[in-house]
């Protein structure tokens, strides 16, 4: 107790606190949900108005052990950021501050390499197929990047920025998934579900039998339901701290 104690005393006046304690709490469920992969993978959160300063996590840390503290501040303005001694993985800042400095709005960005997502970014025509709750949830709120050359850090921030316009997920093709939110709820929500979605996609195409493809109308109105459906994200991601509150707390320090 007395190590949290002096803890919770240390990092009260660190800066950007409840970002830093949201964004930390995204990593560990990313991990419990196993859709994180080996020490790779970022996520980062603007800190000013025009999306410039961000925190994302330092390199080499799983994402299960990530505490707020340790979260790295950023500038997507300044390249020297990559000269300092714990600089950032180059693809973490070239790729998020690219998109952060593009789209402003993109507040928080998930970027993850998990299974389903990947599987389906893997297909010649990667399109979420509005089959059932999950899938409808994203009908026309995917941009899809069809553009994958490599691991070309410069240009893939360019190109994927581009697309980062009005949508909230970027399926990016031969790769994976990048989930861009207004807060880390709406963002981690988003995720999970698209994990979700996507498992469900795979598996009932793996069957074999014809897909039960719902019509425009009725894909066009569940997505509108899932975003009127009061404090959904709110809730969830409320439950997700309570957990690590009971079971991880180190995640706030
Ligand atoms: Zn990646």
């Amino acid at each position: 107790m007395a190590v949290s104690t002096l803890a919770a005393a240390t990092h009260a006046d660190m800066d950007h606190r409840e970002a830093r304690i949201d964004l930390a709490c995204a990593f560990r469920w990313t991990a419990r949900w196993n859709m994180h992969e080996s020490v790779a993978n970022h996520f980062s959160i603007a800190v000013n108005d025009d999306g410039s300063e961000f925190l994302v996590n330092p390199r080499g840390r799983h994402f299960g052990r990530i505490s707020a503290s340790e979260l790295l501040l950023t500038n997507a303005n300044d390249p020297s950021v990559m000269e300092r001694p714990d600089a950032p993985d180059p693809s973490a800042w070239a790729l998020h501050g690219g998109v952060h400095r593009r789209v402003p709005h993109a507040r928080v960005i998930l970027h993850v390499h998990s299974k389903y997502a990947t599987a389906l970014a893997s297909l010649k025509d990667p399109t979420m197929l509005p089959i059932e709750n999950n899938t409808m949830r994203f009908y026309e709120r995917i941009a899809y990047d069809l553009g994958f050359d490599g691991m070309g850090v410069g240009d893939e921030a360019e190109r994927v920025a581009g697309l980062a316009c009005d949508k909230p997920i970027l399926l990016l093709g031969n790769h994976g998934l990048m989930v861009l939110g207004p807060d880390v709820a709406q963002a981690v929500d988003d995720l999970y579900h698209f994990e979700r979605a996507a498992e469900t996609l795979i598996t009932a195409m793996q069957t074999g039998r014809e897909l039960s493809v719902v019509s425009h109308a009725v894909a066009a109105k569940t997505a509108q339901q899932w975003q009127e459906y009061p404090d959904l994200t709110k809730n969830h991601f409320k439950a997700l701290k309570e957990i690590l509150d009971e079971e991880e707390p180190d995640y706030r320090d």
